[in-house]
């Protein structure tokens, strides 16, 4: 019963498709190697990067590391390598709060393999091919 309770709040009220599990072990690696999206696109030249910073202070705190098949990868300022913390940990941006979203994983992101974060699908295979059947 809980199981079907949680199942409809996932997907019917949060409207996820995954349930989110593990914890982080503080790897450090979402802190130190980050593509950024803009619009559709990875930023991929750094007149464009220039322009973003104005945006948002997450930005403010990147700096690039290199430039790959991607585009630019960067690091965040804000990683104590030494204690593997983040510097600004208690008013760390919202999008630091949330990650690692499902809409990453949208985003075709690809999570680093140490994350400690895990998804799976909230339906299994079987019961979207029994929707599928249905229609
Ligand atoms: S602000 Fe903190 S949590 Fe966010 S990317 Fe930088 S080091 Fe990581
Ligand atoms: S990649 Fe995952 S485990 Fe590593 S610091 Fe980021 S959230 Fe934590």
């Amino acid at each position: 019963m809980l199981k079907k309770i949680k199942k409809f709040i996932y997907k019917t009220i949060l409207r996820r498709q995954y349930y989110r599990t593990g914890q982080c072990n503080r790897c450090g690696d979402c802190c130190k190697r980050i593509y950024v999206r803009h619009k559709k696109d990875v930023i991929k030249d750094e007149k464009e990067f220039e322009k973003l910073r104005r945006l948002h202070p997450f930005y403010l705190g990147l700096e690039i590391v290199e430039k790959d098949d991607n585009g630019l990868v960067f690091r965040c300022t804000n990683f104590d390598e030494e204690n593997r913390i983040c510097k600004i940990h208690s008013k760390r941006y919202a999008i630091c709060r949330k990650y690692p979203d499902e809409i990453i994983l949208k985003m075709k992101a690809v999570m680093s393999e140490k994350c400690g974060y895990k998804f799976t699908p909230i339906e299994s295979f079987e019961e979207v091919m029994k929707k599928m059947r249905k229609k």
